[in-house]
């Protein structure tokens, strides 16, 4: 799933838990993604590229174990939640960041090809929904779910446009007739990782600039209309 929709799920996930802190919550629903960059990047997890990229069809996770597998993830939730909940004592903010944590998960395998094992290295089955493969169907989907959670949050229409907006950044990635910064991991590949490194970042602060730019808007409503 686009970065932009992983922060967009902690704004949700914020709405129904006013008290935790919404970094909190934007880091726990990326942090198994933020474990992908690091271990891509230190070799220890592989993408392979197809000679010529087009499209996130043409990007292969060949190798995830440690960061999306399903058992890894929880594993990774459980220790956020024992970080959160029992060594900081906050048990509200922990049962937060373990839904937050297992949330990217499921939003991958909802999207992905099937690059996600269930208990890496049994040889089993991986598992994904496929729509990577069909990146333009997985952009309708995604733009849909953005749309969901935009309701979920009744958001105003500035927050819509910028969230649409900000999808847009990406469209080349899923539309194999647009070119775009995809051909040149052709030639980089090794840039892929520090790329979505820095979308992670990017999508992350612009989800919370959004945020904080809607909770001002409804202060001033409010203070306008008592
Ligand atoms: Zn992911």
């Amino acid at each position: 799933m686009n970065a932009i929709n992983h922060a967009v799920t902690a704004l949700v996930l914020k709405k129904y838990s006013p008290a935790t802190p919404l970094i909190t919550l934007l880091i726990s629903v990326q942090l198994i993604e933020i474990v992908w960059v690091i271990l891509n990047i230190t070799g220890i997890e592989v993408t392979i590229m197809d000679p010529e990229v087009h499209s996130l069809a043409n990007v292969h996770l060949a190798h995830m174990p440690f960061s999306h597998s399903v058992i890894f993830t929880l594993l990774w939730a459980a220790l956020g939640w024992l970080l959160v909940a029992k060594i900081f004592r906050r048990p509200q903010w922990g049962l937060m960041v373990f839904i937050g944590i297992c949330s990217h998960i499921v939003l991958d395998i909802a999207t992905h090809v099937q690059d996600i094992e269930f208990i890496p290295f049994l040889g089993w089955p991986e598992i994904g929904s496929g729509l990577y493969g069909v990146p333009v169907m997985a952009l309708v989907v995604e733009i849909i779910y953005s749309v969901f959670c935009w309701k979920l949050l009744r958001g105003q229409l500035l927050m819509l446009i910028s969230l649409m907006v900000l999808q847009l950044f990406s469209l080349t990635f899923y539309v194999p007739q647009l070119t775009g910064m995809e051909t040149l991991f052709e030639e980089w590949p090794q840039l892929f990782a520090p790329v979505i490194g820095v979308h992670i970042i990017f999508g992350l602060v612009a989800v919370g600039f959004l945020y904080h730019l809607e909770q001002r808007k409804r202060q001033q409503m409010t203070e306008v209309c008592p």
